[in-house]
Parts: C-alpha cells; structure tokens; sequence
C-alpha cells in the first residue's frame, strides 16, 4: 500500500501517519472489540465514552494543560471558534461588567495573516464591542499591505480591559509564527499584556497545535485547533478553555448580551463531557489514535525536536536558492513558521517545471495558497525528516538544473 501513497505536503487537510491509517480502517470494521465500527456506534457506548476520556487525557499529559482549563471537543472548525470565542467571551465581560455600553466593550485583535484578518471581520461582523487592532502585520510589511512578518514589540497598543485579545500563532496561508524564544523580537509580547490574573486571551493554534509545547498555556483563556493539521481528520475542534471562560450565557443574555446558540456556548459542552449533540466520532477516533502514537514517540518534546530539524533543512535550502536569485522567500527570516513554508521559483515558468518535477517524484500539494501564489511546503507532524529530507534533495537537484 505505501508504495503507491504521496508525500503530501498539503496545508490540510494533511498527512497522516500510514501505521495510523491502518489501524483506523480496522476500527471502521470492529471498534475496541465491539464488533460494530467506528462510525457506526454509538457516542453514548461505555467503549465510546472511554475513548473521549482517553483523548482528552492524552491532550492533557502531552501538553501540559493544568486543572484550571477545561478541554472541549466540538465541530465546526475554526471558523465556528471565530464566532464563539466573541460571543462566550462577550458574555463574561457583561457577567463582570454589566453595565458597560456596547461601545465602551473592546475586543484586542493581533493581525498578522489571513486567517487572524478574518476572525477579527468576524468579530466586527457580530458586534458587542468595539474593535482594537493591537498591532497589524501589514504596517511593519515590507511593502505596507503583505503578512510577510511578525511586528516588532514596539508595535503593539493593547487596551486596559479588552473582553477578549486574539492572535493566531502560526498563519498557515502566509507562512509567518510567533517565535518560542521569548527573547526573540518575533515572540508575542506576553510581557506587554495588561495586568490580569485572568487575561481573556484567545489562541488560534489550528496548524501548530501539538507540534511543539504551548508557550504560556496556562495563562490563555482559550487554544483552540482545529484536526485537520497535526492531529486527525477534518470535522474535529479542540478547545482548551480556563474554566472562568464558561459563564452562563443565558444569565449574560439577560443582561443585555446576545444569545449564543447552544452549538457554540462552551457551557453546554463542558456540562455535558463534549457531548450536547453528536460529537465527530470518526475524527475523534483518528485524532485519539495520533494521539496515542504521538506520546509512545515522546510526546510535542520530541516533535518540537523533529520539526525544528525539518524546517531547518528547508530554510537552508530555500536560502541556497535565494543567493543563486532562483527562489524567494515570501516572509522575513526570523518570523517564519515551521509548519509553513512559502517562497517563490522566480523566472518564467519555473515554478510550473518546480511543481512539475516534484509531483514526479511523488510530492504533491506544494502549490502555494491562491491568496499568495509560489510554493508552500507544510511540514506537519505526519511528515517525516525522511520524506523532508527527499524534499530538499529534490530542491537541491532542481537549483543546479536551473544554473547548468
Ligand atoms: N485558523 C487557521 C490558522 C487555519 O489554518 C484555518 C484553516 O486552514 C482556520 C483557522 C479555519 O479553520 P476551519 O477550516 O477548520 O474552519
């Protein structure tokens, strides 16, 4: 089976591990013994039921999460997170400040890529509160309007007593991430957050989420990711949330704040172990099994280890490519991901031979997001140093082809 399957180094839905696969399409066939299929039993099944527990303890113990956070499974993407972050944290700030006005309510948002750009559209799409942009990619920018860098510190305005304050840590479209070296000027500034034991702050970690250790975790209100990067199958959102996050939204709508439809009011999962309605049983199972897997390898320690190595064997190829003016990297060096990697094959028709020569030899999905055009390689946990590795003998080949 391996023989025919593709190095796929789509931005996601991704790759996932073969051993993995496998052991999923048994579980189609027979669940934990039950003789009935994944996604055929029942959610409320004892044998369901452990696995949920299993999942969220698997999450739990890799990432570190304390007791003060709540761990939620929900679906609807991270798109559904645009709006239910605003809307449940909209809710706490009228429980703590009931008689604010709407437009004296502000919400921070960090804008460093598309995906941050369209949370906060989201957020000024639903209302409740002003918008501040605390800082935004496309000032600091080489050319005033790309996300092509994380900003400087001296670039952020945070308010006082923000309902909530976002930012995305790895945007997959452009290829731009906080840095983990919090003497990096890269890092997100923690240090210039205001002074609160529990700061609203909200995480979108769809694409890095279990591929290192969260800086700071303890100190967010709300991580969340969606599966389909690092983790699992499409359909599945994880949601770390600080249990001050889950208010009674009804009593808060009594008070003035919109109601939030039971589908995204964290309050009727977390009452209810992740289970108001059907969860996404089949991403769940697929998710728990790379979950599994990932901790018998060592858990994020050892992926941060693995991924550090990979992306630097690509950006030192990419920056091989750029000294012989044949490719082009699209963000500033130090605010690059390592789960995204986005450049340009320069000259005319490259990048189409580029594209051409990789699929050849079996890599696909390199094509860049049609958003920023070029390349982008994803290189999320699923992919191998192995498979990196034939990636850059490939670049390698291809740049001295170009300059024979
Ligand atoms: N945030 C980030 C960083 C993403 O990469 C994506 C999707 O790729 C989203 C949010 C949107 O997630 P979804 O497609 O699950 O709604």
């Amino acid at each position: 089976m391996s023989e025919t399957r593709a190095i796929n180094f789509g931005a996601g839905p991704s790759a996932l591990p073969q051993s993995v696969l496998e052991e999923a399409a048994r579980g189609l066939l027979n669940f934990a013994g039950t003789g009935i299929g994944i996604a055929e039993i029942s959610h409320r099944s004892k044998e369901f039921a452990a696995f949920l527990a299993e999942v969220e303890e698997l999450i739990r113990e890799q990432l570190n999460v304390p007791s003060t956070h709540t761990i939620l499974f929900t679906q609807g993407g991270g798109t559904a997170q645009f709006s239910a972050i605003v809307l449940n944290l909209l809710a706490r700030h009228r429980l703590l400040h009931p008689d604010l006005k709407d437009e004296e309510r502000i919400m921070d948002y960090v804008i460093t890529g598309t995906w941050s750009k369209n949370a906060a559209q989201e957020a000024g799409r639903l209302g409740g509160a002003k918008i501040n942009i605390a800082a935004d990619a496309r000032v600091t920018s080489s050319d005033g309007k790309s996300f092509d860098n994380i900003p400087p510190h001296d670039a952020y305005k945070f308010s006082q007593s923000p309902a909530l304050i976002y930012y995305c840590e790895n945007e997959t479209v452009n290829g731009v991430q906080f840095s983990h070296d919090q003497q990096a000027p890269e890092s997100f500034p923690f240090h210039l957050l205001p002074k609160d034991a529990l700061l609203p702050l909200v995480a979108d970690y769809s694409s890095s989420f279990m591929s290192r250790p969260i800086p700071r975790l303890a100190d967010h209100a709300v991580i969340y990711a969606g599966a389909q990067k690092n983790v699992g199958p499409a359909g599945l959102t994880i949601i770390i949330v600080r249990k001050d996050c889950i208010v009674d939204v009804d009593a808060a709508a009594k008070l003035g704040a919109a109601p939030v439809p039971i589908g995204l009011a964290y309050k009727s999962f977390a009452e209810q172990k992740s289970m108001p309605n059907t969860p996404p049983v089949f991403s769940l199972y697929v998710s728990g099994l790379v979950l599994r897997r990932s901790k018998a390898l060592g858990g994020v320690s050892y992926y941060e280890a693995v991924n550090q190595r990979k992306k630097d064997k690509v950006y030192a190829v990419l920056g091989d490519g750029e000294k012989l003016g044949l490719l082009k990297g699209y963000v500033k060096r130090g605010s690059g991901s390592w789960m995204n990697i986005v450049f340009e094959v320069l000259g005319e028709g490259t990048e189409a031979r580029f594209l051409a020569g990789a699929e050849a030899k079996g890599m696909k999905s390199l094509k860049g997001h049609r958003s920023v055009g070029g390349i982008r390689v994803s290189l999320y946990n699923a992919i191998t140093e192995e498979q990196t590795d034939q990636l850059v003998a490939y670049i390698r080949h291809f740049l001295a082809e170009e300059t024979v």
